[in-house]
């Protein structure tokens, strides 16, 4: 029997190549939408869905934003990839931090794309947003990279949020070799402040994926004066500590780099609070992986 259908993934971007997304040579896909709506996201594009406004189309300087009928005469916003740039200028003009460039994929789609790049590839990284959201998706998208004795080979790996209930990890599990785990805060209400969500389903999702032996990377980024008081590295120590097999720590820098508005009011994160907090975290046996302050 065919297998059921799945909806098209709604992708912000598709990186062919990188190095700095899991092990190895990687291609990463950034799904869009997120069900967090952190002040300090370096890709505020990839937060909201597009409900078809219009309001970026005349802010394209090469023509490639329209909106046009779509079935039903709804308008829909259209991008012509052979007209798109790639230069992000209509990023900050739409209200809903979605990406008016975000492309629809077929299952079948992206597995030809990563078909293409896999002789140069170790693995995939499943990013965002947050791709659990896309969960069918990406579990059917996995299933058909396993029979593809082009992809069957490639490595998968989610970057997440761990903003999933315990009850949805188990089908993606089976499916990739591991998670890379956000973790914004572990004080509930600077969780908030972080991410306008609660952490009770992170700090959970952190102990399921441990369990599973799935987790593979904890990453923590530092925002000076609001995540870095002593309570709160306690706290994570204390996490850390827990966890059956703890991952590496990725200590991250916090930058105004590609920030909303809202983020810029966030002090930057100084190189100096940087490498105390990893020199703290190393003394209390916290296994981490380099640091990097640039
Ligand atoms: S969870 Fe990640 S992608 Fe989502 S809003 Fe926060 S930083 Fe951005
Ligand atoms: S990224 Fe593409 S759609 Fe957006 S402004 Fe540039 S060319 Fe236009
Ligand atoms: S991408 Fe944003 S501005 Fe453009 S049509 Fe969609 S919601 Fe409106």
């Amino acid at each position: 029997m065919a297998p059921a259908s799945v909806r098209p993934a709604s992708v912000s971007r598709i990186l062919a190549f990188s190095c700095v997304d899991g092990p190895g040579s990687r291609l990463v896909i950034f799904f869009q939408g997120c069900n967090m709506d952190c002040p300090g996201c370096h890709n505020p594009q990839t937060i909201g869905q597009c409900n078809q406004c219009g309001d970026c189309v005349t802010h394209c300087p090469n023509g490639a934003l329209s909106l046009e009928h779509g079935l039903g005469q709804r308008k829909r916003r259209r991008c012509d990839r052979r007209l798109c740039q790639g230069c992000d200028l209509c990023l900050p003009h739409c209200p809903r931090s979605a990406n008016p460039n975000a492309q629809s994929f077929e299952v079948s789609e992206l597995v030809e794309r990563i078909a293409l790049h896999a002789p140069l590839l170790d693995g995939v990284t499943f990013s965002g947003g947050e791709a659990t959201l896309q969960r069918q998706f990406l579990a059917r998208m996995c299933q058909e990279l396993d029979r593809d004795p082009r992809t069957a080979q490639l490595g998968r790996l989610i970057d997440s949020n761990g903003l999933l209930a315990a009850g949805h990890w188990p089908t993606l599990l089976e499916r990739v070799d591991g998670v890379m785990l956000d973790i914004k805060a572990l004080d509930g209400s600077i969780h908030r402040r972080l991410t306008g969500r609660s952490n009770a389903m992170v700090l959970e999702s952190a102990r399921l994926l441990a369990r599973a032996g799935k987790l593979i990377e904890l990453r923590w980024l530092v925002v000076e004066g609001v995540n870095d008081g002593d309570a709160e590295v306690e706290a994570l120590v204390r996490l850390w500590h827990s966890l059956p097999s703890p991952p590496p720590l990725r200590l991250n820098r916090f930058r105004h780099h590609g920030v909303s508005a809202r983020g810029r009011a966030l002090g930057e994160t100084g190189p100096s609070t940087m490498e105390a907090l990893h020199h703290r975290l190393a003394l209390a046996g916290v296994s981490l992986l380099p640091l990097v302050t640039l």
